[in-house]
């Protein structure tokens, strides 16, 4: 799956790129690409035809575009990406979703090998998609309440990265940024919620911002003037981290090997010195 950075750096280019324009077409290439839109195709397209793009929003890792009171929120999947390309480009075979804008600009194409992202109009959806409510705000958003999160993180009998992980809690956040924040706060993903200091809270969640807006860096705010794309396996950001995936390596603070331990059907990276196993963790 793309994490934050990526569905952000997609959400600069569609700001850049979509917002203010009118969509003339909407063409619907496939129906499994609008497959979660309750009327189907004909519906979706006409929702959006005449439409103007009123601007490009993000909670996490969904992004929205508001048009009028409604918006279009899209859902990448494992291989959806949004490109922005010429107009007169042969329609490469998995583009999806086509459209066109009164301008005559350069179309947006949704575009998606495997099929398992979608696109959908969620009416009255422009402030917040209805199905987002549940969703809570992600750290680089100015809706995060860290006070909030402290309270409901000691307040629950949980381990650390579980809450990370939780999107009730805080959104935006997943596996990969998870260990690299914690790694930075030196914490071990295990600790009990309930059993955090205020500040060891506020220090994760400070170098969850850091890894983000190093990420962001390093991949999120260049890209060439007519190609926007997001793609959960680009990896522009591997280079830069310290731990994810370097089970085996040498921890680049300390020296001491990381370690890698099974962690809901996936994996949890630590530096065994760094970030040392609670005595009662919650695993
Ligand atoms: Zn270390």
């Amino acid at each position: 799956m793309p994490e934050l950075p990526e569905v952000e750096v997609v959400r600069r280019g569609l700001e850049q790129f979509v917002v203010g324009r009118r969509i003339e077409t909407v063409e619907v290439l496939h129906p499994r690409a609008v497959r979660r839109h309750e009327g189907g195709p004909d519906d979706f397209a006409a929702r959006l035809t005449g439409r103007t793009v009123d601007g490009a929003r993000r909670r996490g890792k969904y992004l929205w575009l508001p048009v009028g009171d409604d918006a279009l929120l899209a859902h990448l999947g494992m291989s959806g990406q949004l490109l922005i390309v010429p107009r007169d480009l042969p329609l490469s075979p998995h583009v999806r979703i086509r459209f066109a804008f009164a301008d005559g600009g350069a179309d947006l194409r949704f575009t998606d090998q495997r099929t398992f992202g979608h696109l959908l109009v969620a009416a009255d959806g422009a402030e917040l998609p209805p199905v987002m409510a549940h969703i809570a705000a992600d750290p680089l958003e100015d809706a995060f309440d860290l006070a909030l999160l402290t309270k409901r993180m000691r307040t629950r009998k949980t381990g650390i990265k579980r809450a990370l992980l939780d999107q009730s809690l805080v959104s935006g956040i997943g596996n990969i940024y998870a260990d690299e924040a914690l790694w930075r706060a030196k914490l071990h993903w295990a600790r009990a919620t309930d059993r955090l200091r205020s500040g060891q809270v506020a220090g994760l969640m400070a170098a969850v911002v850091d890894v983000f807006t190093e990420a962001l860096k390093d991949g999120g705010t260049s890209f060439d003037s007519l190609y926007v794309n997001v793609n959960g396996e680009s990896g522009y950001f591997d280079r830069s981290l310290n731990v994810y995936g370097r089970a085996g390596e040498p921890c680049r603070r300390c020296g001491a090997l990381i370690r890698r331990d099974p962690f809901m059907n996936r994996s949890s990276y630590s530096c065994p010195v760094c970030q040392p196993r609670p005595r009662t963790g919650r695993w």
